[in-house]
């Protein structure tokens, strides 16, 4: 099994591409829930999620769900298809508040603050926990404006040479400002792919959170945008918590210091991520890397 963190990490794996056609799961978990196996829980974490299940209706899609997000890490989410990656990545900022029909139990703390308790207001706290999107979404704004949205809204910048400095510095750790220093008033929207994923990460990034969500964020991108990200991934792990849904257990390896395995709504198994590509505790675990389960 030594080489197959290796491999993974090189995407040279056999199973490459296999986990794209896997159907959606779409059986709902009526079992209790399993175990999780590994360590889900870290010293000192950014966010705590305890028993946490997710219904659309009265179809359950994530199953009594405990896991810590650390600080300065990326902590990869890996699965089949439909088996709850996404859903249970919207619950950490509330994002699912949005969904008809989705409802939410559990305990979800960032910092120690009940993000469900009634004194939140859910706009500062997905700036606090900001979130990148599959397809790269910029406001039909100019480049400019993408950036400086948030912190006009959240009032971080005083005036105008204060804002300059935020959008600045944000197009920077995003990568992107050699590319459009020269460019700031054109629209967002007439970047590339890869350019335009990298603004909404500058624009998460400009209204300083503490965690990043990204839901599949290479998944419309070419192999050189994706390695862009992948290398601005680890560069921005310095300063957040990143939490990112991947289809490519190579991305996974790539990027991640732990990975969270789910499976039919029941989070299988947590741990480092060299460890769970080299020696998976769990049957299913290793099912799922090794191509086995399909
Ligand atoms: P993944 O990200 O692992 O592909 P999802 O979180 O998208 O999985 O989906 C988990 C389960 O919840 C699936 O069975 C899916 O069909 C269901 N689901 C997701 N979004 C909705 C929704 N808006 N309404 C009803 N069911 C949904």
């Amino acid at each position: 099994m030594e080489s197959l963190f290796e491999a993974a990490k090189s995407g040279i794996m056999a199973t490459a591409g296999k986990e794209e056609i896997l159907p959606e799961v779409k059986s709902q978990p009526l079992h209790k829930a399993r175990e999780t196996v590994g360590n889900p829980f870290v010293d000192n974490p950014r966010m705590t999620c305890r028993e946490v299940s997710v219904y659309y209706g009265d179809k359950k899609a994530i199953n009594n769900v405990s896991i810590d997000i650390a600080r300065n890490e990326v902590i990869a989410m890996i699965g089949p298809s439909g088996c709850g990656k996404s859903t249970f990545l919207r619950c950490l900022n509330r994002m699912n508040d949005t969904v008809e029909g989705c409802r939410v139990v559990g305990d979800i703390r960032l910092d120690g603050m009940d993000i469900h308790d009634k004194s939140v207001d859910v706009v500062p706290l997905r700036a606090r926990v900001g979130m990148v999107f599959q397809k790269p979404n910029p406001f039909p704004k100019s480049i400019f404006d993408n950036v400086a949205y948030g912190p006009k809204i959240h009032g971080l910048a005083q005036n105008r040479s204060e804002l300059d400095e935020i959008v600045e510095g944000s197009l920077k750790k995003a990568g992107l400002w050699e590319e459009v220093q020269d460019r700031l008033n054109q629209p967002g929207t007439g970047l590339s792919g890869g350019q335009q994923q990298r603004l909404c990460i500058a624009r998460a990034i400009a209204v300083s959170p503490e965690v990043i969500l990204m839901d599949e964020p290479c998944s419309a991108l070419d192999p050189i945008a994706t390695a862009k990200i992948e290398e601005l991934i680890a560069e921005l792990r310095e300063h957040y918590s990143i939490v990112i849904v991947t289809h490519s257990m190579q991305q996974a390896a790539r990027v991640s210091q732990r990975t969270a395995y789910f499976h039919l709504g029941d989070l299988i198994e947590v741990g480092k991520t060299a460890r769970i590509f080299t020696n998976p505790r769990h049957q299913l675990t290793e099912d799922y890397i090794t191509g086995r389960f399909g």
